[in-house]
């Protein structure tokens, strides 16, 4: 039996409820939002879907309903406006997070917290630092969606399914994310040595800027589209919470807690994990060339000032409400 809380019954919330409808994979849904109404009429509408898939108790409910859940998933927050950055959600998204902590409180001993609100590694270290809960049961969607991208468009580019290419994305899910060409390998064969052999016409120089660039801009564009991404994400929240919940060992570059890893400490980035029962039961090093390794601290230390400048944001406010 497994139990998923849903904090934050929006757009991407409730498509990760429907995607956990369709693919059967637990027995019981929790959605929670601040607007218990809209969590409400979420649950009546997959409910009336119910004939059509495998049994799954599903339910509006409120933060004690968090105590026995096998997974906490966090959506809950502001997304971005078109043209926004993720990082200038920070202010908001933190308090939230942190609010969200104060509810669940201490009682759920086994739990694990999944977070997906934006920007996920900060948030993710946000609620580890809050909740003091061990680290490894603390992470983050991260850049499993701009992994998933990147090899969807590589698939398109090359010809290949996209289940035959192994690429990675890792640092920040934001702008000064790394697109590891280095780690690009399709049917086992390094890009650079496919791609001698491939039929396509295509000039792979052009190509690597472009691709680049459609996974770096895919959320900018799909906002503009559509005022919000939520398929793609609930498909990879899903893919994390399968691995979880199935003990799968499998590889994915979720935001977790860097001790040392990279040469980095104390902050939490994406980059390859292997996701079994436990949450995180291990941080893979993979190797970087040299101007990957340079990027990937310029994104921790990217991610280490927005945090900054959260906190003293947070502590000018408290102090700026102190009365004598
Ligand atoms: P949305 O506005 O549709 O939904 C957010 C929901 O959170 C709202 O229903 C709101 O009522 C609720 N909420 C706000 N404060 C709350 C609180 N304290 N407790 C409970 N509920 C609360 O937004 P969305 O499109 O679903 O996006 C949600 C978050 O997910 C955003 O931060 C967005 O940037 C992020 N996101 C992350 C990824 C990723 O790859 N990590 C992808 C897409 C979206």
């Amino acid at each position: 039996m497994s139990k998923i809380a849903i904090i934050g019954a929006g757009d991407v919330g409730t498509t990760i409820a429907y995607t956990l409808q369709l693919r059967g994979l637990v027995t019981e849904i929790v959605l929670i939002d601040i607007n218990h109404e809209l969590a409400r009429g979420q649950v009546m509408d997959l409910n009336h879907g119910l004939f059509f898939v495998r049994p799954v108790h599903m339910y509006a409910g409120t933060y004690a309903d968090c105590t026995d859940a096998d997974i906490i998933v966090v959506t809950a927050g502001t997304r971005q406006e078109p043209g926004e950055s993720r990082l200038q959600l920070v202010n908001r998204n933190a308090h939230i997070c942190k609010r969200i902590v104060e509810k669940i409180g201490t009682d759920n001993s086994t739990g694990i917290f999944l977070i997906v609100t934006n920007p996920v590694e900060i948030m993710t270290q946000v609620v580890i630092e809050c909740s003091g809960l061990p680290k490894h049961r603390v992470l983050g969607s991260g850049t499993v969606l701009d992994s998933a991208r990147f090899r969807y468009f590589l698939s398109r580019n090359c010809q290949v399914d996209a289940r035959n290419i192994h690429a990675y994305v890792i640092g920040e899910h934001g702008d000064s994310e790394i697109i590891l060409w280095s780690q690009v390998h399709i049917g086992g064969t390094p890009l650079d040595i496919f791609c001698k052999q491939c039929a396509v016409a295509c000039n792979a120089m052009v190509n690597k800027e472009k691709i680049a660039e459609a996974v770096r801009q895919s959320a900018y564009h799909i906002i503009e589209a559509k005022g919000a991404t939520n398929y793609g994400i609930s498909l990879a929240v899903r893919r994390i919470l399968e691995a979880i919940i199935r003990d799968e060992h499998s590889v994915l570059t979720v935001s977790t807690w860097l001790s040392g890893h990279y040469g980095l400490s104390d902050i939490c980035l994406s980059v390859p994990c292997i996701i079994n029962r436990k949450g995180v039961a291990q941080v893979i090093e993979t190797p970087l060339a040299e101007s990957e390794e340079a990027s990937l601290t310029r994104s921790a230390e990217l991610l280490r000032s927005a945090r900054r400048n959260n906190s003293e944001r947070q502590n000018s406010l408290q102090s700026s409400q102190w009365r004598p």
